[in-house]
């Protein structure tokens, strides 16, 4: 067995399973691997019949609640929960021939209460099963009539089911047709058939952090023996994604310095320089956090050897205008540039606010847009036309990185909120030109200590500075009977001009899922408000078009309520809009709604936040009230935390950042500095090797660095 086999290969796994895999994005054996289980369940403790109602009236719910975070649907029936009921054998077993196939039917009783258990095609068991004896049957338990059903439950002796109480069952994420048991078998056997004891971190890394070795990390993390077990090997596991990302950004600041810059920017004193004009015309100041930002990045545009810099600076504190300056310098000395935007929405944002300010600033250069929602013909056009104009600027999504898009004169490549890509698609970009400087941007809050570990392949710029008059947000927490008051309170900001977003998590209705979605609410609104103030609603499932149709109507107030899911997360920019109102709120990780609040505050006019809290749970409500406290990212973030405490693996994830499968560098910082600190080791160690074994440790680095795959949301 190969890790890099396809899944095909191995037994059970047809053409059909196949493919639902792929749907999960699984691959190769080496992909399931790394298919870690979403959550656990413990083995239910084991039920006397006579309380099998009780349990399943009250746990059924609280299961449910537990493990999606879901309230049960109201109206639906009686769950089926997980059961293990213990019972001796007082009636043998019967066995009966039905539809070609025999089943063993055993009837349980206790004082009133019977339960019914079948098995299929199992007739063996009748021998199992003896008089007299006491077993533990584990499976789905239903009610039907007056007593319990159980169908092909598992038998254990009680001996065996007490021994195996401590230990936890994956839970993975499934697509409709993929069962557990399947995946669980699959992973079972690419366990068993994989030679997996060869561990690569050196024996005395493990030794100085009490690190699992690899093998057993990766038993523990699929099927956990113990809670120890797992955290043990949650661990080593968090330690290794973050040690072969800092090993991959480290040889990648390497190569990087080794490049010098071949690009002949025009001088910072030539009189005319398009930037400055720009600069001087705007109707705002930029901050001096812009402006140092700024220079810090045309010194590097100016020097000897390329940029790799990363700005950093919270929602809302001006980031895409410098990037613009800086385009525009590039313009001007000759050269293309490219600006990559995670969504397409944030893309066609950046295009038109680019076409505009060369517009009014009368700089003719061609603004290009590229993104994956043009017609094939518009691409073409778009390639050609960045074929002919060695000054372009190119303005789109992971479309400007796609193997046709072909620059000519590329000198300086922008990303903007960076942290939604891998370090990969960075690297693709650049590939794309002649080395060309790079620029990523991020609003992600993170502490400078943090940002060196992580982006230690890059310099930092902070703004740390909001433009000034601007008033921060005022937020509030509120429950579901303030939502006429927030209406009113809507319709009033409306009527003085101003713009309103309402989000909501889901798009539409979902089974077993309460909560609010964009296609209902939109109606619900439409009704609600006076007919002259329009809504509209926007979601990650529309058409491209449509979704810039939108937002461009949006932008130009022909909308005034936008009922959107959190596709306007990132990056977008209407500063007309003044009331942020967030349904569900507290389904949503702090940092998110930070970024969402960030939509808004960006005029002069004071703006506002509500967050509807839909449950009744005092954490809930004290977790968002965080934000009430603190318009600063980083204090939010670090709030969260404490409040949690880092014991909660699987609460919302907090920082979302680079998609660490496991990890998250605020709950597991200190594994982050110690994997940062080992890694640079490693690296400088190489450093002073000869050139052959040198080779041997890139090879070894390569292996980590093998298993390393990143997961981009767009
Ligand atoms: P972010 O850093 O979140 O990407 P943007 O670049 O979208 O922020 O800027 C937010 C808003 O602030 C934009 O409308 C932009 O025109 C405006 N802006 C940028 N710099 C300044 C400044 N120095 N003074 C006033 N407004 C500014
Ligand atoms: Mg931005």
């Amino acid at each position: 067995m190969e890790k890099t086999s396809g899944i095909a290969t191995l037994k059970g796994i047809g053409a059909k399973t196949e493919q639902l895999f792929h749907n999960l994005g699984v691959y190769t054996i080496g992909d399931i691997l790394l298919n870690y289980p979403k959550d656990y369940d413990k083995m239910p403790p084991v039920t006397p019949l006579s309380e099998l109602s009780a349990l399943l009236e009250s746990a059924g719910d609280a299961h449910n609640l537990m493990h999606t975070g879901q309230e049960p649907a109201a109206g639906t029936q009686e769950p089926a929960i997980t059961a293990a009921i213990a019972a001796r054998i007082d009636k043998a077993p019967f066995v009966r021939a039905a539809r070609n196939m025999q089943v063993t039917s055993l009837t349980l009783q206790e004082q009133h209460v019977k339960a019914d258990l079948v098995w299929f095609r199992m007739p063996y068991l009748k021998s199992t099963l003896k008089l007299g004896s006491w077993f533990v049957f584990l499976g789905k338990m239903t009610r039907k009539g007056g007593s319990f059903h159980m169908e092909q439950p598992q038998i254990f002796t009680p001996e065996k089911y007490q021994s195996m109480q401590n230990s936890l069952w994956p839970c993975y994420a499934l697509t409709a047709g993929l069962g557990k048991n399947k995946v669980s078998q699959t992973i079972r056997q690419v366990l068993d058939g994989l030679d997996l004891s060869v561990d690569y971190l050196p024996e005395e890394i493990r030794q100085k952090y009490g690190l699992a070795e690899y093998n057993y990390a990766i038993e523990n993390i699929h099927f956990p023996e113990h809670e120890n077990a797992l955290e043990q090997a949650r661990k080593r596991l968090i330690f290794d994604e973050f040690f072969q990302f800092i090993l991959s950004a480290g040889m990648q600041k390497e190569q990087m310095e080794e490049i010098v810059n071949d690009f002949h920017f025009l001088p910072l004193e030539q009189k005319g320089l398009w930037a400055e004009q720009v600069m001087e015309d705007l109707p705002y100041k930029l901050t001096e956090a812009q402006k140092r930002t700024l220079q810090e990045i045309r010194r590097d545009l100016r020097g000897r050897k390329v940029m790799q810099r990363l700005v950093q600076g919270d929602v809302g504190s001006g980031k895409t205008i410098v990037a613009f300056l800086a385009m525009l310098d590039a313009a001007q000395s000759g050269y293309q540039s490219a600006l990559m935007a995670p969504t397409e929405v944030l893309a066609m944002q950046h295009y038109q606010n680019f076409t505009e300010l060369c517009e009014k600033y009368e700089i003719h250069i061609p603004v290009i847009l590229l993104t994956g929602s043009l017609t094939a013909k518009e691409k073409r056009r778009a390639y050609e036309r960045m074929q002919l104009y060695q000054n372009a600027m190119v303005v789109g999504t992971h479309a400007l990185i796609q193997e046709q898009a072909s620059y000519d004169n590329l000198a300086l490549v922008v990303t903007d909120e960076q942290h939604r890509f891998g370090v990969k698609q960075r690297e693709s970009l650049f590939q794309k030109g002649s080395q060309p400087h790079v620029l990523v941007m991020s609003a992600t809050p993170i502490p400078r200590t943090l940002a060196i570990i992580l982006y230690g392949d890059l310099d930092i710029s902070v703004i740390d500075e909001v433009p000034a008059r601007r008033l921060p947000v005022k937020s509030c927490v509120v429950g579901k009977t303030s939502r006429n008051t927030s209406y009113e309170f809507l319709k009033k900001e409306i009527a003085k001009g101003h713009q309103a977003y309402v989000i909501c998590p889901l798009v539409e209705e979902s089974e077993g899922l309460k909560a609010e979605n964009v296609t209902d609410y939109t109606e619900k609104l439409k009704q609600r408000l006076p007919a002259e103030i329009t809504v509209e609603c926007l979601h990650g499932k529309m058409k491209s078009g449509r979704k810039n149709l939108i937002m461009e109507q949006f932008a130009r107030n022909e909308i005034q309520v936008l009922v959107s899911t959190t596709v306007i997360e990132v990056g977008v920019n209407v500063p007309n809009a003044t009331v942020m109102m967030i349904e569900d709120a507290q389904r949503f990780g702090l940092a998110q709604l930070h970024q969402l609040r960030g939509r808004v505050g960006r005029g002069q006019a004071q703006s506002y936040c509500i967050m509807i809290n839909t449950t009744d749970s005092d954490k809930a409500r004290k977790r968002l009230e965080i934000l009430n406290q603190s318009n600063d990212g980083f204090f939010i973030a670090a709030e969260d935390l404490k409040l949690r405490g880092p014991g909660d693996f699987f609460g919302i994830r907090q920082s979302g950042l680079l998609e660490f499968k496991l990890g998250d560098i605020y709950q597991n910082a200190d594994l982050l500095k110690q994997a940062s600190e080992e890694a640079h080791l490693i690296l400088e160690e190489d450093r002073k090797l000869k050139a052959e074994e040198h080779q041997k440790i890139r090879a070894q680095i390569g292996y980590y660095l093998e298993s390393q795959s990143e997961i981009v949301n767009l």
